[in-house]
């Protein structure tokens, strides 16, 4: 019988895949089975001793058959532990596969989301952006993202989903990870405790804080809408997300910070000028091009000197806020309410005619003749203000031309008394304000 020689063996520390590491056995099959039938054949005789002698046709038969079914029964459990061992190591692999995807899909969306969000300009936009990426990274988990107003002020809703009916808005005291300045988790039936602002919740669910320069701007909530508790993976994720998440967010802040400051006065929050003469050439060019009408109302405190000097600046101070509160409250969204300067203000109001703008003069005038103003406890006297309107197209198309026709009517109103309106219009054409009433002078 001729030897079977051993399949060489490559000295690699890899191990062979499993389709080549099914060679060797092969080649062993054969060299097995031969090998078992010649010890079949020496086990079948009558007697090793007698052993060549003794032996006979009939017994040498029989010991070639058990042999040659013992091999076959080794070999097919040879194979059945081969493949065994191949299913095993193929349903490893695909699940090392299936993870691997999983990672890199995570990682794609995750840069798509930091990508993005590093190019909102502000928290408006990148709640558009959350709420389109975040539900598909924390898949089999409901949340919810909070942003807080100012340093110790309450969180808002932002953006949820999956939740059952989140908090619109909660005190920083009512969220456990806020108050210890880490993530909390809370799971049902454990000795855990869930944060006020979750009421009666019975999923299990992480609060992540977000801190931006040592102070609070953000919560991360997430809940699992499958299972017991929170997975791993979700707990992992919302971790990465909490410490990205709280960069973009004191970036946003930063930058809101720097581009109101840069374009809103300190005392009255209202626009500035240098913020009105950019939004006035836009409001204007656009006018012109739709064909719309454009006012201003150029507005100024009546005797503020000397009430400065009679009660101080404070109380200056005061009354330049509530004139500033007037205005707010009877502007629309499109309108542009600026401090021009001192105590002068500016209204830039698109789409309105001058009489709508007189109405509005007049509504404003009322409202500050009005208004009572307190200082430490003791109302201060009220006030009065005076108010020149000029129109695009009726009293120019340019904004230097129609803020000094503003400017004029005002000054006429001033020299007309005081507390009075005064439309700018072709020549010759004042409406002067009465109590009651226009009058044309
Ligand atoms: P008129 O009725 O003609 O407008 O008289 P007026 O006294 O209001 O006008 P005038 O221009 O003589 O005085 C404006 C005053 O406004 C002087 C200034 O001290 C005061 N003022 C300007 N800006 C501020 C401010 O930010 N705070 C306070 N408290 N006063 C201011
Ligand atoms: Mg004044
Ligand atoms: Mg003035």
């Amino acid at each position: 019988m001729a030897a079977v020689r051993p399949p060489a063996r490559t000295p690699s520390a890899v191990p062979a895949p499993v389709g080549r590491r099914r060679l060797p056995l092969l080649a062993f099959a054969p060299c097995a089975l031969a090998t078992l039938s010649v010890i079949s054949a020496l086990v079948g005789a009558d007697s090793l001793a007698n052993w060549p002698i003794a032996i006979d046709s009939t017994g040498y038969g029989r010991a070639a058959l058990a042999g040659s079914a013992l091999t076959s029964v080794l070999l097919v459990i040879l194979c059945l532990a081969q493949r065994a061992s191949r299913s095993t190591a193929e349903a490893a692999l695909r699940g090392t596969l299936a993870l691997q995807s999983d990672r890199l899909e995570e990682i794609l969306a995750m840069s798509k989301l930091m990508g993005l969000l590093q190019v909102c300009h502000s928290l408006t936009e990148a709640n558009h952006v959350i709420r389109g990426v975040l539900p598909r990274l924390l898949r089999g988990a409901a949340g919810a993202f909070y942003v807080s107003r100012g340093t110790e002020g309450p969180l808002d809703l932002q953006v949820s989903w999956g939740c059952v009916s989140p908090a619109q808005s909660f005190a920083q005291e009512d969220c456990w990870a806020l108050r210890r300045g880490r993530p909390h988790t809370f799971e049902p039936g454990r000795s855990s405790v869930p944060c006020q602002h979750l009421g009666d919740v019975e999923r299990p669910c992480l609060c992540a804080p977000l801190v931006a320069d040592g102070h609070t701007v953000a919560l991360l909530h997430i809940q699992s809408t499958v299972g017991e508790t929170l997975s791993a993976d979700a707990q992992r994720i919302a971790a990465i997300l909490a410490e990205q998440l709280s960069l973009v967010v004191g970036n946003l802040r930063l930058q809101e910070t720097l581009r109101s400051g840069s374009e809103r006065d300190p005392l009255t929050d209202l626009y500035n000028r240098r913020h009105l003469e950019i939004s006035l050439q836009r409001e204007l060019a656009r006018a012109q091009r739709h064909g719309h009408a454009v006012s201003l109302v150029m507005l100024d405190v009546d005797h503020f000197k000397d009430f400065n000097d009679t009660h101080g600046h404070d109380a200056g101070d005061a009354v330049l806020r509530e004139v500033a509160q007037v205005l707010k409250r009877h502007t629309r969204a499109e309108d542009i309410a600026c401090r021009y300067g001192g105590e002068e203000f500016l209204l830039v109001l698109p789409s309105c005619t001058p009489d709508d703008a007189y109405a509005k003069a007049e509504a404003i005038r009322e409202a500050i003749a009005q208004r009572r103003v307190f200082m430490h406890g003791s109302a201060l006297p009220r006030i009065t203000a005076s108010l020149g309107i000029a129109s695009c197209p009726l009293d120019g198309e340019r904004m230097e031309d129609l803020i000094s026709c503003a400017d004029a009517a005002l000054y006429q109103a001033k020299a007309s008394g005081r507390n009075r309106i005064i439309a700018n219009s072709p020549p010759g054409d004042i409406v002067l304000f009465e109590q009651k009433g226009r009058v044309v002078g």
